[in-house]
C-alpha cells in the first residue's frame, strides 16, 4: 500500500462544513479514509462530496463537547480544525472576545486531543493534526486572543508529541498562510490590507483550502510516521520573507 494512503482508517475533522475543514475532509476521503464530518453547522454539503462519509454534530461552545466522541468507536485520525477569530484594537478588546476564542481555539483543542488519546493510547496508534496559524509565530494586528490561542496550539502540539510519540500517537500542526475562507473575509474586503498581504507572499497568490488539505493528508499518513511535534508552514513562503 502507498505510504500516502489512508485506506482502512477513520478520520474525524472538526469544522468540516466549510473552508479548510471541508477541503481536508474531502482530501482525506480521496486518500481512502472513512470520514466523520463534525461541525456546529450542518456538514451535509461536505458529506455529499465524500463517498461513505458521515455527519456528527459537535459544537465547541462547550469546549468539552468531544468528551464522549471517541469512547465507543475507533477513530484513527483527529483533525482539530474548528476555529474562530475576533478583531478589535487590543485597548478595547472585551473579555467575551477573549474567552470565546480561547475556548474554541485552545481549550477545546486540548480536551479533544485528550479524549482522542484516552481511546487511542491503549491501541498504541493514532495521528492528530492541529490547525495552527502564522500567528503561532507572529503577533498579528487587532487579534490578541487569536494570536494567544494559536501560539498555544503550537505549544500544545509539542507537549502532546513529547508525551505520546513513544506511545504510537503522532501529534503535529499545520500553520496555514493567508487562505481565502470566511476567516479572512474581512481582510479580503479591505483593498489596502488585501494588497499589502498579497505583495508579501512570495508565491504571489492567496492560498486555497486545498493547499492545506494535502498537507493534512500527508501528516496523517504512514509517510509521516517519524514526524512528531512539527508545526509545518504552508504559507506560500510568507515566513521565509
Ligand atoms: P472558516 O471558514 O471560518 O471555518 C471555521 C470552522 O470552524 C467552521 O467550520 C466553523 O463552523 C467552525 N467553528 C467555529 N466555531 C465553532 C464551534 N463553536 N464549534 C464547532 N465548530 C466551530 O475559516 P477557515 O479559514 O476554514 O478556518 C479553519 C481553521 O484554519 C481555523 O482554526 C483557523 O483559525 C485556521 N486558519 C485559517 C487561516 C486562513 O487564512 N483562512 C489561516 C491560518 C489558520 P461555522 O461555519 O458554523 O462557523
Amino acid at each position: 500500500m502507498s505510504p500516502f494512503s489512508l485506506d482502512g482508517q477513520t478520520a474525524l475533522v472538526t469544522g468540516a462544513n466549510t473552508g479548510i475543514g471541508q477541503a481536508i475532509a474531502v482530501a482525506m476521503g480521496q486518500a481512502g479514509a472513512h470520514v466523520i464530518c463534525a461541525g456546529r453547522s450542518s456538514c451535509t454539503e461536505t458529506v455529499g462530496m465524500i463517498e461513505g462519509a458521515e455527519e456528527m454534530a459537535l459544537d465547541f461552545a462547550d469546549p468539552m463537547a468531544a468528551r464522549d466522541v471517541f469512547a465507543d468507536r475507533k477513530v484513527d485520525i483527529l483533525v482539530n480544525n474548528a476555529g474562530i477569530i475576533r478583531r478589535e484594537d487590543s485597548a478595547d478588546f472585551t473579555e467575551a472576545d477573549w474567552d470565546d476564542v480561547m475556548d474554541v481555539n485552545l481549550k477545546a483543542v486540548f480536551f479533544t486531543c485528550q479524549a482522542f488519546a484516552k481511546a487511542a493510547l491503549p491501541r498504541g496508534a493514532g495521528r492528530i493534526v492541529n490547525i495552527a496559524s502564522l500567528l503561532s509565530f507572529q503577533g498579528g494586528i487587532r487579534v490578541p486572543s487569536y494570536t494567544a490561542s494559536k501560539h498555544g496550539v503550537a505549544g500544545l502540539t509539542k507537549i502532546l508529541a513529547n508525551e505520546w510519540a513513544a506511545k504510537g500517537i503522532g501529534v503535529n500542526a499545520i500553520a496555514p498562510g493567508y487562505i481565502a475562507t470566511n476567516n479572512t473575509q474581512a481582510l479580503r474586503d479591505d483593498p489596502e490590507r488585501s494588497q499589502a498581504i498579497l505583495d508579501r507572499i512570495p508565491a504571489g497568490r492567496w492560498g486555497d483550502p486545498e493547499d492545506i488539505a494535502q498537507t493534512a493528508v500527508f501528516l496523517a499518513a504512514p509517510a509521516a510516521r517519524y514526524i512528531h511535534g512539527a508545526v509545518l508552514n504552508v504559507d506560500g513562503g510568507w515566513l521565509a520573507r
